[in-house]
C-alpha cells in the first residue's frame, strides 16, 4: 500500500508515534523516526523495523526549533529522496488549571504541538509541491475538539492543529498535497499512564466503547489517511476515541 514512499513521523521513539513508524513500514514505506530526546529509543524501533526487512532511519530535532526543522527537512530528502508522507506526532502536555498556569508551562505546550507542527508542515511543503503530492498527518486530540479542565495550553494547541489542517488542506489541495487530522480519545501510553486510576475510571465512564485505545487504532486510521484510498479526502479531522465524540 505505501510502496515505495518515504514517512517522517515526529516523535517516533515511544507511544503513538512509534506504532505509526511500524505500521506503515509493514506497509512498505520507508520511515524516518524523529525524536527530541530518546534517541535510543527511536534507534531501537528503527533497528526492529529493519529486522522485520523494513526500511528505517532515525533523526535527532527538536519540532519546536525552526531552523533545526528547516534542516531535518532538507536532509531526510537529500538522503532518502523524498518525503511522501509527514506524520506530526510529537507532542507534550504540561496540565494546570488556567488560573494557576504558568507562562512557560503554557509557552512549552503552544511551541512543542502547535508550532512544531506548523515548522515542519513550513518546511515540508516545498518539498511536496516539487514532488507534486504528499500526505500530510497532524495528531490532534479530542480535547482540541470539547476543551478539557486544566488542559487550556493542551486543548488550544491540539483545537489550533485543526484550523491549521484545514487551512494548509485549502492552500495545497490543487496540487495533489492532503492534509488531515488524526484525533485520538484516550490511548494507552506513556502520556496516559501518569493519569491517576480514579481520572482513569471517570474517563472509561465515558467512552461508549467501554475501552481505552491502543496505539495501533491510531496508527491504521494514519495509515489509511497516508494511502492513495484517501486521496480525496483532506481538510478533514477523524475522531478515532470509541465514540466518545460521537
Ligand atoms: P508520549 O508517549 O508522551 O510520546 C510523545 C512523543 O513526542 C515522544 O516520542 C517525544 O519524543 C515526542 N516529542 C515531545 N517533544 C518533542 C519535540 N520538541 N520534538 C520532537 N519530538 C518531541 O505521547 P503519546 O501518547 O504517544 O502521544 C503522541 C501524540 O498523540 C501527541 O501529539 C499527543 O498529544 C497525541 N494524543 C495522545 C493521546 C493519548 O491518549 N495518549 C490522546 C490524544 C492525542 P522525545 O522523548 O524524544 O522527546
Amino acid at each position: 500500500m505505501l510502496t515505495g514512499k518515504v514517512a517522517l513521523v515526529t516523535g517516533a521513539g515511544r507511544g503513538i508515534g512509534a506504532e505509526v513508524a511500524k505500521t506503515l513500514a509493514s506497509y512498505g514505506a520507508t520511515v524516518v523516526l524523529n525524536y527530541a530526546h530518546s534517541e535510543a529509543a527511536a534507534a531501537k524501533i528503527a533497528e526492529e523495523i529493519n529486522n522485520a526487512g523494513g526500511k528505517a532511519g532515525v533523526y535527532g530535532c527538536d519540532v519546536a526549533d525552526f531552523s533545526q526543522v528547516a534542516d531535518m527537512m532538507k536532509q531526510v530528502a537529500k538522503e532518502y529522496g523524498s518525503i511522501d508522507i509527514l506524520v506530526n506526532n510529537a507532542g507534550i502536555t504540561k496540565d494546570n488549571l488556567a488560573m494557576v498556569m504558568k507562562e512557560e508551562e503554557f509557552d512549552a505546550v503552544i511551541n512543542t504541538n502547535l508550532k512544531g507542527t506548523f515548522n515542519c508542515m513550513r518546511h515540508v511543503v516545498r518539498q511536496m509541491l516539487k514532488q507534486k503530492g504528499g500526505k500530510i498527518i497532524n495528531i490532534s486530540s479530542i480535547v482540541g475538539l470539547t476543551g478539557n479542565a486544566g488542559q487550556i495550553n493542551y486543548s488550544a494547541s491540539k483545537a489550533g492543529l485543526i484550523g491549521m489542517t484545514k487551512s494548509l488542506a485549502k492552500e495545497v489541495a490543487a496540487k495533489g498535497i492532503t492534509v488531515n487530522a488524526v484525533a485520538p480519545g484516550c490511548i494507552d501510553t506513556e502520556m496516559t499512564q501518569v493519569l491517576s486510576e480514579e481520572v482513569k475510571e471517570q474517563m472509561l465512564t465515558q467512552i461508549p466503547m467501554k475501552r481505552v485505545g491502543t496505539t495501533k487504532d491510531i496508527a491504521e486510521a494514519v495509515a489509511f489517511l497516508a494511502s492513495d484510498r484517501a486521496s480525496y479526502i483532506t481538510g478533514q479531522t477523524i475522531s478515532v476515541d470509541g465514540g466518545m465524540y460521537a
